[in-house]
C-alpha cells in the first residue's frame, strides 16, 4: 500500500499549481450555441494565392492599397504589381487604416530575386503586429545571420524553431496567431503578448512570450497601448513583395 502514497501527493501537488478552467456550460450541452459556419479558404499556389476563409478581412484586395497609408501619414508609395504589392525603397513603413486586435494573420512574401546583399541586408522587411511586435520577413535562405533575426523570429527575442524558409523569389506565407498585452486603466501589464507562427506550415515560434516590444538590439518595455492597433509592415530598402494578407480577429475572452 506503501508505494500509492508518494504518487497521490505528486499528484495532488501539481493539481495546486494550476488553475483548472471552469466551463459554464455541462458537457455535451444541446443548449450551447453552435459555432458560427463559415467557408474555409483555399491554399496558394506559386501562380497564384487561395482564397482567404470567407469570414477573413482582406488587407490586399489584389490591385490596390486601399487599406493602407503611409506610417508617416498619406496614400503609401509601395509598388502594386499584378496580384502583388512591394516595398518602395525610401518609401517607409505602412499601416493598416483600420486596426485589429487578438488576430490570425495570413501573409504571403516573396524576397528578391536574384538576392542582394548578405545577413541583414538582403530580402528585409517585417510584420509588425499592433505597429509595436515584429515578426522578421528575411531571406534567410543559405543567408547566415544572428539566431534572433532570421526569417520567422519574433526579431531580437525569439529565433524561430527551424528555419524553413524558400529560396528568392518564391511565395512563402506565414501563418500568425498573436495576441495583444492587456493592460490596467493604472498602466500596469496584466497580460503578455503571445505569438505563435507556422512559416510555410511548420511551426516556428510556439506561443512565446514576448519580452515587449522588438527592436535593434535592446528589449523594451512594454508601454500601455489600446488593445486594437494597425498592422504595419517595415520598409528595409529592399523590394520586398507581399500578397494575399488577410486578418481574422480572435474575440477577447476577457
Ligand atoms: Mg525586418
Amino acid at each position: 500500500m506503501k508505494k500509492w502514497i508518494f504518487p497521490l501527493f505528486v499528484a495532488s501537488a501539481a493539481i495546486a499549481s494550476v488553475t483548472i478552467p471552469k466551463i459554464p456550460w455541462k458537457p455535451n450541452d444541446r443548449s450551447r450555441p453552435v459555432p458560427a459556419v463559415i467557408t474555409p479558404g483555399t491554399p496558394s499556389t506559386q501562380e497564384s494565392p487561395g482564397k482567404p476563409p470567407s469570414d477573413a478581412t482582406i488587407l490586399f484586395n489584389g490591385h490596390d492599397l486601399s487599406n493602407w497609408e503611409s506610417a508617416k501619414g498619406g496614400p503609401p508609395t509601395w509598388k502594386v504589381g499584378a496580384g502583388y504589392f512591394e516595398t518602395a525603397q525610401g518609401g517607409g513603413d505602412i499601416v493598416t487604416k483600420d486596426s485589429y486586435g487578438d488576430c490570425q494573420l495570413h501573409v504571403e512574401f516573396a524576397t528578391p530575386n536574384p538576392p542582394h546583399g548578405e545577413d541583414q541586408d538582403r530580402g528585409n522587411s517585417g510584420v509588425y503586429l499592433m505597429k509595436r511586435y515584429e515578426i522578421q520577413v528575411l531571406d534567410s535562405y543559405n543567408n547566415k545571420t544572428y539566431a534572433d533575426g532570421g526569417a520567422a523570429a519574433v526579431y531580437a527575442q525569439y529565433p524561430p524553431l527551424v528555419n524553413a524558409s524558400l529560396p528568392p523569389g518564391v511565395w512563402q506565407t506565414y501563418e500568425i496567431v498573436f495576441h495583444g498585452p492587456r493592460f490596467a486603466g493604472d498602466g500596469t501589464l496584466t497580460r503578455l503578448a503571445t505569438a505563435t507562427v507556422f512559416h510555410n506550415g511548420v511551426l516556428v515560434q510556439d506561443h512565446v512570450s514576448l519580452t515587449g516590444p522588438t527592436n535593434w538590439e535592446s528589449r523594451p518595455p512594454y508601454k500601455p497601448h489600446p488593445p486594437k492597433q494597425p498592422l504595419e509592415l517595415q520598409d528595409h530598402n529592399h523590394p520586398v513583395r507581399f500578397r494575399n494578407l488577410w486578418i481574422r480577429e480572435i474575440p477577447d475572452g476577457e
